[in-house]
């Protein structure tokens, strides 16, 4: 019988009602034995990794995770993770990254409602997560949840309280279950690693998020400079359009580049990503040094920066390894795929 291991961290899926809030309280054991297809599914090996709410994520979370599933990758053909889905994008992106050639899936899940609410989701999220970590045709990190299953450097979460609460951005859907079965997009399967697990423990907080609005002052910008990042991450306007006259930040770019910290543009738009040739308020900006992130959500730029990042301090290699594709996270899919 093939043997998943499932780490549960918490999350509402995991949460009763403490009267202070929802809380997790719910072990993965517990929550295993409330879904009768499990039973006789597969050998499921339990281990309650942390049981916080996922806003309470941290980078060394991801290594604690990333660590467990290295110490037992021998022995088992997938990972189910139950976790929390405010930050549950993070975690599969930074997982993603850090570990590479994964030759098995592992399948982050969580819930809208508690397992133990009526009407739960968290039941079917969890038995469609065991049903991926097990698939022969899968391997990488995925999240699986309301029926779809979605790449996880591709996962966003786009609803705070409705089933469907998380989108694949800018890439297909690997897959969608229909009476549990499922539906796989031929064009998703990914190829098997030939070289060995690679896992990569530690990673750099020296990486800033910033979304920019109408009136942000340069000055702020120029000071992030002095605050110890290495990599500021701006998410601009439309394609990547970051101001280039009246509050113009520009100049701010560049002095950030000349002190040896990466910009790299984003987008506020949720689909169809960054590109900095289209417009003069792009073109001034990667004039100064920025790089625009092309199809990456903001969380997998992130992730992507902080593993660089804890590698090396330099401002050529940090650019240079951003821009060559690791995962697939370049990929621009066409309508067809
Ligand atoms: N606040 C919860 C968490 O992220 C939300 C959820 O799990 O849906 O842990």
């Amino acid at each position: 019988m093939k043997k998943i291991l499932m780490l549960s961290t918490g999350g509402t899926i995991a949460s009763t009602d403490s009267g202070h809030g929802l809380t997790p309280t719910e072990s993965g054991a517990a929550m295993a034995a409330m879904i009768p297809e499990l039973q006789g599914l597969c050998e499921i090996s339990c281990y309650e990794v942390m049981s916080i709410d996922s806003s309470n994520m941290q980078p060394e979370g991801w290594t604690t995770l990333a660590q467990a599933i290295k110490e037992h990758s021998d022995g088992f053909d997938g990972v189910v993770i139950t976790h929390g889905t405010d930050t549950m994008a993070y975690t599969a992106s930074a997982l993603s990254f850090m570990l590479k050639n994964l030759p098995f899936p592992v399948v982050l899940t969580g819930s809208q409602l508690p397992i133990s609410a009526p009407d739960t989701d968290a039941k079917r999220n969890i038995l469609h997560a065991f049903l991926t970590a097990l698939d022969d045709r899968l391997c990488g990190v995925y999240i699986v949840f309301d029926y779809d299953v979605i790449k996880g450097i591709h996962a966003e979460k786009t609803r705070s309280t409705t089933f469907h609460a998380f989108e694949s951005i800018n890439a297909p859907l690997v897959g969608t279950y229909v009476d549990n079965v499922l539906q796989i997009n031929e064009a998703m399967i990914p190829e098997k690693p030939t070289e060995p697990l690679q896992v990569q423990l530690d990673l750099c907080n020296d990486v800033f998020l910033l979304k920019i609005t109408p009136g942000f002052e340069p000055a702020r910008l120029k000071a992030l400079g002095d605050l110890g990042y290495k990599a500021i991450i701006i998410e601009g306007f439309g394609i990547g359009g970051i101001p280039n006259e009246g509050r113009d930040l520009v100049p701010a770019v560049k002095a950030l580049t000349d002190k040896g910290i990466l910009t790299i543009i984003t987008t506020q738009c949720t689909y169809e990503g960054a590109d900095l040739d289209i417009y003069s308020v792009g073109v001034s900006a990667a004039e100064a040094g920025a790089i625009a992130a092309g199809p990456m959500t903001s969380e997998t730029i992130l992730a992507k920066l902080m593993c660089i990042t804890a590698k090396t301090d330099d401002f050529h290699s940090i650019r240079d390894r951003f821009r060559k594709d690791v995962i697939g996270e370049w990929k621009v899919y066409g309508t067809a795929d």
